[in-house]
């Protein structure tokens, strides 16, 4: 959807009046100064002069002058004010709109920002917050008040200048017009070109945050990887640059052509005020009037050009603002079914079939899986076997291209979304802790709505609370050296961190989906063992592509190109010469040589 201007000005009125009324107070503070000031600056010469030729005395003058003088000087100081508190808002609105682009970012459907063409467009409305007083959102404010400004401005002024001619303000406007043009072509050259600059800016983006993440410092200083990291770093600026070049060209054109109009502009107007004055159509003070009111009336004219050019390229940016914010996530099913309906957490996936993209290849090919209640599964097979698109399709993140995946019995799509996500707890492969404390961080919720018994108890089942109980600060100790100087935990403790996340939640389905791929073998299988000791009777999800980890679940689905190839317990799959078995007896044979793992041993 793409909104027009006055649509876009309306929208951020809106935000403006919900979030800093008194910026609405601001605005027309400066509207109206903004007219009145120059207003003052060309009378008072022709005031002077008529004062002077009238033979006035000097007290009359002084005194003329002074009062009108001391009200310019006044309305300027206000107009300055209002500009300042202005600016500072601008920059908490454009905060505001960041926030609300994240919350947006969290809040909508999965599948609109995991897309490569979700992630792309998520880049294009960040850029339009970006930028301080360049930003989207500023730049069309400014805009549009210029706007108000020049426009009122040239009504009061194109009254003056009509009495010395009208042809004159049809000249000026008509050349105006001109130039508007030029610099439209070169901004929608930009806007064009504005994916392929969202696609740079993306890139950069990922090789400065990776550049400068700690984690991957120790790597960086390995391998000496700072060179190729330069090197990376600056093809893409040259990339960039290259396309920036291409942009600025067309605005460097657009320039010069309304640098040629104007002048063709301003002389003619000057000429004929000259021409008047000298054929004596015009006494000396008309003329100091009418020179102050062209230069004005041209200077408006010029700004309202501008502006309407700096208002069309702010609109396309909040156009892909909006059309990141405007995307509709699948509707919710009318009347939906209530959590309390569930008799028990079972688990039926029947005929799915599923693929990212409508060209792309299936993930799942009429996939059947069933889990009973209670049961603990663990769903095995190679990277790449479609085992975590299972889960994302569990937790409604997609939705499949036919067939049906059920919980107690009801299609997981009669459910409210938000429902059926307080049936999952998971601890997923990429870790995330954010800079909390570490009870924050297992309850995921502020300090003042988390249980802190109920946090302790869960650290002491995923056996992190002796490290926690040993820190000074305790449970509230914060997290992570990215903000403050927190706590930091190793692979396997950040693991018992998340897992006592999961216990937190308390849901009736648990999924472990390799959380512990970044960790050996024998620790991954202890991790395993020990969650599904505290898993109690919850239906539980175990994903792994080391088949050793699994094997006390009480069914293990061999995964493959999208369906399941065998199905049993570790024991039934092991009397049969299948896929499993050999992947088993590869691993185990990998391991017994490699590392001495006895652990893994088939016997
Ligand atoms: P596993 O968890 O078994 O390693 P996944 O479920 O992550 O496998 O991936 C299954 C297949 O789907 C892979 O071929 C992977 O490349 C593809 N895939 C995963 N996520 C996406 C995505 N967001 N868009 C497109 N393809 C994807």
């Amino acid at each position: 959807m793409k909104y027009n201007i006055v649509q876009n000005v309306l929208f951020l009125l809106r935000g403006i009046k919900k979030e800093h009324p008194f910026l609405l107070v601001l605005i027309s503070m400066q509207i109206v100064l903004s007219v009145i000031s120059p207003i003052f600056g060309i009378y008072i010469p022709k005031l002077a002069l008529d004062l002077v030729l009238d033979q006035a005395d000097s007290r009359q003058i002084f005194l003329s002058l002074g009062v009108l003088g001391l009200i310019m000087a006044l309305s300027m100081a206000l107009r300055g004010m209002a500009d300042d508190g202005k600016y500072m808002l601008y920059n908490d609105m454009r905060r505001y709109y960041q926030t609300e682009l994240l919350l947006k970012f969290f809040s909508c459907d999965y599948k609109n920002v995991e897309s490569y063409e979700g992630q792309t467009k998520y880049q294009k409305a960040r850029s339009t917050l970006r930028g301080g007083d360049w930003s989207g959102t500023s730049v069309m404010l400014v805009s549009a008040i210029d706007i108000a400004v020049n426009t009122l401005c040239f009504i009061i002024y194109s009254g003056i200048v009509s009495t010395l001619s009208p042809l004159i303000i049809l000249i000026l406007i008509l050349l105006s017009f001109i130039s508007l043009l030029g610099t439209r072509h070169a901004q929608n050259y930009e806007h064009a070109h504005q994916d392929e600059e969202a696609v740079y800016e993306k890139k950069l983006g990922y090789v400065n945050r990776m550049g400068s993440d700690i984690q991957f410092g120790k790597d960086m200083r390995l391998y000496h990887a700072g060179g190729w990291f330069r090197e990376l770093r600056d093809s893409l600026i040259e990339e960039s640059t290259r396309l920036a070049n291409k942009i600025q060209n067309r605005y460097f054109v657009s320039g010069m052509i309304n640098a040629l109009v104007l002048l063709l502009r301003d002389g003619i107007a000057y000429a004929y005020l000259i021409y008047s004055v000298s054929a004596g159509n015009i006494t000396i003070s008309e003329f100091t009037l009418y020179f102050g009111a062209l230069t004005a009336f041209s200077g408006f004219v010029s700004n309202m050009v501008d502006s309407m050019n700096q208002l069309n390229g702010a609109n396309q940016q909040m156009n892909s603002m909006r059309s990141f914010m405007d995307q509709e996530d699948e509707p919710e099913i009318g009347s939906p079914k209530e959590l309390t309906d569930l008799k028990d957490y079972s688990i039926e996936f029947r005929d799915v079939c599923f693929s990212y993209q409508p060209d792309a290849g299936m993930v799942l090919n009429h996939f059947d899986l069933k889990i009973n209640p209670g049961e603990k599964i663990a769903l095995v097979g190679v990277n790449g076997a479609g085992k975590t698109t299972i889960v994302k399709l569990l937790c409604g993140f997609y939705k499949p291209d036919s067939g049906q995946i059920l919980i107690g019995g009801h299609d997981i799509c009669t459910f409210r979304k938000k429902d059926l996500l307080k049936l999952f707890s998971a601890v997923f492969q990429d870790i995330y802790i954010p800079p909390f404390t570490v009870l924050e961080n297992v309850s995921m919720q502020k300090k003042e709505f988390s249980d802190e018994n109920k946090a302790r108890e869960c650290l002491i089942k995923s056996g992190l609370w002796e490290k926690i109980a040993s820190c000074e600060a305790g449970i509230d100790a914060p997290m992570t050296r990215e903000i403050t100087e927190g706590l930091v935990l190793s692979g396997g403790q950040q693991q018992k961190l998340l897992m006592a996340r999961a216990l937190y939640k308390d849901a009736p389905i648990l999924i472990l989906d390799e959380p512990t791929a970044a960790l050996d073998p024998i620790a991954e299988s202890q991790t395993y063992e020990q969650f599904h000791k505290i898993a109690s009777d919850k239906t539980t999800i175990y994903i792994s592509h080391r088949l050793a980890s699994t094997r006390f679940c009480d069914k293990i689905a061999f995964l493959s190109n999208g369906r399941i190839m065998e199905e049993g317990t570790h024991e039934e799959l092991m009397l049969r010469s299948g896929a499993y078995r050999e992947m088993f007896a590869l691993q185990s044979k990998y391991y017994q040589n490699q590392e001495g793992g006895m652990e893994y041993a088939e016997s």
